[in-house]
């Protein structure tokens, strides 16, 4: 597996670091990117792989960072093979209370910051004739939930988004496809209270919650070559919570 160079964004902390760690097992070349130049080089120091790595820090709502970290990855590293688009936040609340920054924020990150990535790689990849871009979407962009107004818009625009350039970008071999986590322990859901936690995993039937590691192997198989058929599609990774 030699060259096969992949972006990793939201990887300094959770699902995006899980993800870095299986990749980087798996013998890809990462380049790493989330806000916190720190949190990332701890992140790259925890590698078990061989292959090369880049860290870059840079914000993915930004159209002018993005195209900064892009340019540095194929000039540092070589043509990218893979893009995982997992940098993602909350703002949560109520409707009637949502501030018009809680929903920009959220649509900013979280769905444009997967444009914007996307955008900035096709080019390179219509030109291998090869790519894999995996979008992290949410179960709550399937289900939609209270409070979550902005997350669950995002989320599903991902969705649809990741079906548009599966069609766009598939007579170039490029595959698109999302994952939708369910609950996964990370700093995101740390903080919900232990009586909706206990709730929520009364709704799970594998009686468990999701570690970053359950979404990390399904990013690894649809980066895969065993992938190579698979496009446009929504792989659920939530213990069975929303089927
Ligand atoms: P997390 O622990 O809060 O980590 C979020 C990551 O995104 C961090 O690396 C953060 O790094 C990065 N990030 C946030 N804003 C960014 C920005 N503007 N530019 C670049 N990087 C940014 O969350 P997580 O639980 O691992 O979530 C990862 C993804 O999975 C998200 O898309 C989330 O919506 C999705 N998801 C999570 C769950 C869950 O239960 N945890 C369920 C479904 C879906 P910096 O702060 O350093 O920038």
């Amino acid at each position: 597996m030699s060259n096969r160079i992949v972006i990793v964004t939201g990887a300094s902390r959770g699902i995006g670091a899980a993800i870095a760690r299986r990749l980087s097992a798996d013998g890809y070349d990462l380049a790493l990117v989330a806000r916190n130049a720190d949190a990332l080089a701890g992140v790259a120091a925890s590698l078990p792989g061989a292959g090369r790595h880049l860290v870059l820090p840079g914000d993915v709502s930004s159209y002018e960072a993005v195209e900064t970290v892009v340019g540095r990855v194929q000039q540092e590293l070589g043509p990218v093979y893979g893009l995982v688009n997992n940098a993602g936040i909350t703002r949560d609340g109520l409707l009637v209370r949502m501030s018009d920054a809680a929903w920009r924020e959220v649509l900013d990150v979280n769905l444009t910051g997967t444009f914007y990535f996307t955008k900035a790689v096709t080019a390179s990849m219509m030109r291998q004739k090869i790519g894999r871009i995996v979008n992290i979407t949410s179960v709550i962009g399937l289900t939609g939930n209270a409070g979550q107004a902005n997350y669950a818009a995002s989320k599903a625009a991902v969705i649809a988004f990741t079906k548009s350039v599966a069609r766009e970008l598939g007579g170039r071999a490029i595959t698109c496809n999302a994952v939708a986590p369910g609950f996964i322990e990370t700093d995101m859901t740390a903080g919900l209270p232990d009586a909706v936690r206990a709730g929520m995993l009364g709704d799970i039937p594998l009686k468990r919650f999701g570690q970053g590691e359950d979404v990390a192997g399904a990013v690894a198989f649809l980066l895969s070559q065993d992938a190579a058929y698979i496009t446009g599609q929504t792989l659920v990774v939530d213990g069975g919570m929303v089927t």
